[in-house]
């Protein structure tokens, strides 16, 4: 295991730059808000640790790539900023989740509450479920796994025709593995970071996916080019609390790919690239204070109340929802993954309290 370490000075730099203006904006922060956000280049913080790095398949070692600073991102073209007619993040879902379209709904309506939560500010919008038929893609049967596949690409052309006017994104999500062209095995997802349009997958967050067992694989006949039916009933990953973690750091990591953050390399980090499963399970839920800050430069909330509602997401499983809505609710929101995020993130409003 290797330790990834940079210098408390090359931390302060990254946060804060040597640029008078940009130093100028970090003093606009509250004491408090500077107090957490330096905890970046505390060697001894409690709340931000270096990134490990454990096998030589792991993402920084196989991605040679620029650890990009609050500058170098604040100074770049292709940092993208909601503007007033286009800050609205939609998600889109493609197919089933869980076992019915309640289940569907339900999973989706998290994702969303949580997306809202981290991206605190803007306005998060779920469309309409849509079946895999709808979107008209290709899809065929691996050849090695023998599970189902749909084209990635096809989905990503076929979001970009039904991106609202006043989209900041659209992000859509599917149970169903992807791939991303004939010769290759599969991906977990694509994008096109300037359109502002990424399609992903969390069939593979399955803890079954690599198992003997698992019941996505067709067995016998394949079906014919363009028989949609065969996705009627096909198998999607049960619900957990592992699954949503899972989820939700991906939805995450890849909208915060589209304002324009790189891979991050200073601190353990929700975008931190990751390579394989074990890799993306490691890296935490929220953001380090480099992060962070380019975040918030681009949406300009304050601090204290994202944590506030990322903690409101955290803390409501839908138990003490109104009458109502209990009424109809047969399915408690899976929060026991998110335990040490919660104590995590409380810690962190404590600074800034
Ligand atoms: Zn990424
Ligand atoms: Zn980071």
């Amino acid at each position: 295991m290797q330790v990834v370490q940079y210098s408390s000075d090359t931390l302060r730099g990254a946060l804060i730059s040597g640029d008078p203006g940009l130093q100028d904006l970090y003093e606009r922060f509250s004491p408090e808000e500077r107090k957490l956000l330096n905890e970046a280049f505390n060697p001894h913080s409690a709340l931000f640790r270096p990134v490990t790095v454990c096998s030589p398949s792991d993402w920084i070692p196989s991605h040679p790539e620029p650890a990009e600073t609050f500058q170098d991102f604040y100074g770049k073209c292709e940092r993208r900023v909601p503007s007033p007619h286009r800050r609205t993040i939609y998600v889109q879902t493609i197919g089933q989740f869980g076992d019915s379209d309640r289940h569907t709904q339900e999973y989706i309506g998290w994702l969303t509450g949580y997306c809202q939560a981290f991206f605190h500010g803007l306005p998060v919008q779920v469309q309409g479920p849509i079946s895999i038929s709808q979107t008209g893609c290709r899809f065929r049967v691996n050849d090695s796994t023998h599970n189902l596949q749909i084209h990635a690409g096809d989905l990503l052309r076929y979001l970009k025709t039904i991106k609202p006017p006043d989209a900041f994104c659209i992000v859509g999500a599917t149970m169903v593995d992807l791939y991303p062209r004939d010769s290759w095995n599969f991906v977990f997802g694509t994008a096109s970071l300037t359109e502002g349009v990424g399609v992903f997958s969390f069939a593979r967050y399955d803890e079954e996916f690599y198992r003997s067992g698992y019941k996505g694989r067709l067995k016998g006949k394949r079906p014919a080019k363009g028989d949609y039916s065969v996705f009627n009933g096909y198998y999607t990953p049960p619900i957990t609390s592992a699954l949503l973690l899972r989820s939700c750091k991906t939805l995450t990591h890849e909208i915060g790919h589209m304002f324009g953050l790189l891979h991050c390399q200073w601190l353990q980090c929700v975008m931190q690239g990751s390579n394989h499963l074990e890799e993306s399970d490691r890296r935490p839920l929220d953001l380090c204070p480099i992060c962070l800050r380019k975040l918030q430069s681009a949406i300009g909330f304050t601090i204290a109340e994202r944590y506030k509602a990322l903690l409101r997401w955290m803390e409501d499983d839908g138990r003490e929802s109104d009458l109502e809505a209990r009424g109809k609710r047969e399915i408690v929101k899976p929060l026991e993954s998110f335990q040490a995020h919660r104590d995590w993130s409380r810690t962190c409003l404590d600074f800034l309290l």
